[in-house]
């Protein structure tokens, strides 16, 4: 009697552009002026910017408009700018990859 081993399955890749459009609103594209320098959002020795991050907050707050992170550091950044963008912008969060 042989046994047959069903042959793993792929996980299907997220398309993750799509996904950060339909439920976060962000519009991403890329851009070859971010400066490759070290990630001050989590100062990890080896974190490397690659990732800026555009939001649009009030006008009177003190949050940052634009920063530049490492791709680990994209998810709590992009949460930052949600958190900070000013009430009803017009303006999508953006997110440039380093191209
Ligand atoms: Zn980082």
């Amino acid at each position: 009697m042989t046994t047959t081993i069903p042959a793993p399955v792929t996980p299907p890749t997220p398309d993750l552009v799509a996904f950060l459009a339909e439920y976060w609103g962000v519009k991403v594209t890329t851009a070859s002026d971010i400066p490759a320098a070290q990630c001050e959002w989590c100062a990890e020795v080896d974190a490397i910017t690659t990732v800026r991050v555009i939001g649009d907050p009030p006008d009177d707050s003190t949050a940052w408009a634009a920063r530049d992170c490492c791709r680990a550091c994209t998810e709590p950044v992009l949460a930052a700018a949600h958190a900070e963008q000013r009430e009803g912008s017009r303006h999508p969060i953006r997110l440039e990859l380093a191209a």
